[in-house]
């Protein structure tokens, strides 16, 4: 135990793990269900605050997003798909797209972005140092539009509550994609700097261009690192720290919202990387030595098993708690076969990032920095109130030994099955870099499928 131990609060609705995409898709919600028995068997629950969140509002929800958007969202369903054509276009919404409409596709927005702005709320009042939710972290999503399996961006929603007591705030994104929807919404701002670390060239969104550094008063305020296939711990840490390092010092964020996509580990059903568990937990456990309000939000993933695993060990670096390999029994215990336990072992393949691409990168990016002038100020004459008087249940009750339901079962897709093969990724491309430069292309396991 350290000394510093900071306060953890967990954001959680058992429900969330129950929507379903679709038989071919890869986005299985039913992974935030098994991080969360994950972390309940590791006893982890015992060492921090646990909360039910609640459903955002679309209230909530247009403090970003425009409201027909919204609307559209609400009213959209399987059964009345015919009534919608031109609003489903318009929208990136449908069979055509990589955000199809599901059953109950709304209600699953409310929850996850509930609890991520539940969290936002408790670090503004100060009741947590830390807070957590592995069900939030949809950055592709944009203001009028879906995109990348994302329909409501949770990250900037939460980012705007932040924004109402932080001067600056700052966003870093391990997902193994480009953080597209998160830098969109604040490129032009200074109070909010981006950093993505991604996979670039020949992937998914296809921004994120190491050139593309923000607009106008947000100028030098997105940060972005440019990275091919192969990435190992060694090598993500050595772009990772070092900019993170600047960037703490010449920006000096009043609170961070880290999104933790679990897509950059290795073997990842959609990801190129090569990340162990404690490659991409180190992120977290740097970030956290800053001390500084956090936020820490889940993202991709599409190997579950390899999910879970990630997200209940990071909530143990959260924690300072060492975790035994041997995953405890729990009710997705066949999951884990067959080694049944926590750590990943790295594929033996090439990292494709040479020492000079990473060395570039590195350099790159430190000099963006440096010529920032350094951190600016806003004038806040009153702090604005919450979005609401937060719904705080204690979780004591929640889902503990439960047992797996059928719906359950289908979304893990049969134990696992559908976790190898990239044949279903069904994600397009819409988008161009900032100045026109980035590649817009798909990842090639779209064109396979
Ligand atoms: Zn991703």
């Amino acid at each position: 135990m350290t000394a510093s131990k900071q306060r953890v609060s967990y954001f959680y609705q058992p429900d969330v793990g129950h929507f379903y995409y679709g038989p071919s898709h890869p986005m299985k919600p039913h992974r935030i269900t098994m991080a969360h028995h994950l972390i309940l068997s590791y006893g982890l629950y015992r060492k921090m605050e646990c909360y039910r969140s609640h459903p955002a509002s679309s209230q909530e929800m247009t403090a970003f997003h425009s409201e027909d958007y919204i609307n559209f969202l609400s009213k959209v369903n399987p059964d009345n798909l015919r009534l919608h054509t031109n609003h489903m276009q318009r929208f990136n919404v449908g069979e055509y797209t990589d955000c199809p409409v599901f059953d109950g596709l709304y209600e699953f927005t409310q929850l996850y972005t509930g609890a991520s702005l539940d969290g936002a709320v408790k670090l503004n009042r100060g009741d947590c140092d830390v807070a957590v939710n592995w069900s939030g972290g949809l950055h592709h999503a944009k203001k009028s539009e879906a995109s990348g399996f994302c329909y409501v961006n949770d990250i900037v929603l939460a980012i705007l509550e932040l924004l109402k007591v932080h001067a600056r705030v700052l966003y870093i994104d391990i997902d193994v994609h480009h953080g597209d929807g998160v830098e969109e919404a604040f490129y032009c701002t200074d109070r909010v700097m981006t950093f993505s670390l991604h996979k670039y060239g020949d992937f998914f969104p296809g921004t994120g261009h190491i050139k593309d550094t923000g607009a106008r008063e947000g100028t030098g305020y997105s940060v972005n690192a440019p990275l091919t296939s192969g990435m190992t711990d060694d090598a993500y840490e050595r772009i990772f720290k070092p900019v993170m390092d600047r960037i703490m010092d010449v920006f000096r964020p009043g609170a961070i919202v880290l999104q933790c996509g679990a897509d950059s580990l290795t073997g990842d059903r959609l990801g190129c990387f090569n990340l162990s568990l404690r490659g991409h937990g180190e992120c977290v456990r740097y970030t956290k030595s800053f001390n500084v309000p956090t936020l820490v939000l889940g993202g991709g993933g599409y190997t579950i098993r390899n999910v879970a695993r990630c997200w209940a060990y990071e909530t143990s670096v959260l924690l300072d708690v060492e975790l035994p390999d041997e995953i405890p029994y729990n009710d997705y215990f066949e999951y884990y076969a067959p080694d049944f336990k926590l750590h990943l072992t790295p594929e033996t393949r090439e990292n494709m990032n040479t020492e000079a691409s990473l060395d570039s990168v590195r350099v790159d990016l430190l000099t963006q920095l440096m010529s920032l002038r350094g951190a600016p100020s806003v004038q806040m004459a009153e702090i604005p109130p919450d979005f609401e008087v937060m719904k705080e249940e204690a979780m004591s009750d929640m889902e503990r030994g439960s047992t797996t339901t059928r719906d359950e079962q289908r979304a893990g897709g049969g134990m696992g099955m559908n976790d190898g093969g990239s044949g279903d990724d069904k994600r397009t491309d819409r988008s161009l870099t900032k100045d026109g430069r980035g590649e817009r292309r798909e990842h090639e396991a779209e064109l396979a499928g």
